[in-house]
């Protein structure tokens, strides 16, 4: 058990899980959502994410955050978000296919290219040791 400072609310609560963030209170109340909007979801997988909202009467990011953690899947056509970086309709995570393909090359290629300068920086302070001497 630890004490903790809840994400949402601010008060100090004891956390039974390490990677516990919200107190009772708070995480119930969310939990209790994400499960309506579950079933919700499951039982109309037509709807958009304005249906469910609009209906349950739950934030419209609240359910866009599970959408992109990938905790919700919206199935109808049409019933999407926009992906992140391009602005085409995705049903869960963040991007869609195509960014996220273009993204880890380029996450791959930055990491190159960081370690890249890494190696330069190494050197120069190296160097640069030599002829201080
Ligand atoms: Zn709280
Ligand atoms: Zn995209």
């Amino acid at each position: 058990m630890k004490l903790k400072n809840c994400k949402e609310c601010g008060r100090m609560f004891q956390a039974n899980l390490a990677s516990q963030k919200l107190c009772q209170r708070c995480g119930e109340s969310e939990d209790n959502k994400f499960l309506k909007v579950r079933e919700y979801i499951y039982d109309n997988p037509r709807c958009s994410v304005v249906d469910v909202s609009n209906t349950l009467e739950i934030e419209e990011e609240l359910i866009l955050k599970w959408l992109r953690e990938g905790r919700l899947t919206l199935k109808g056509e049409g019933s999407g978000y926009p992906c992140e970086r391009c602005e085409s309709i995705i049903q869960t995570g963040r991007f869609c296919a195509s960014c996220a393909n273009k993204m880890s090359s380029a996450l791959q290629a930055s990491a190159e290219a960081l370690k890249n300068d890494q190696d330069v920086s190494t050197k120069q302070s190296q160097a640069g040791m030599w002829t201080a001497k």
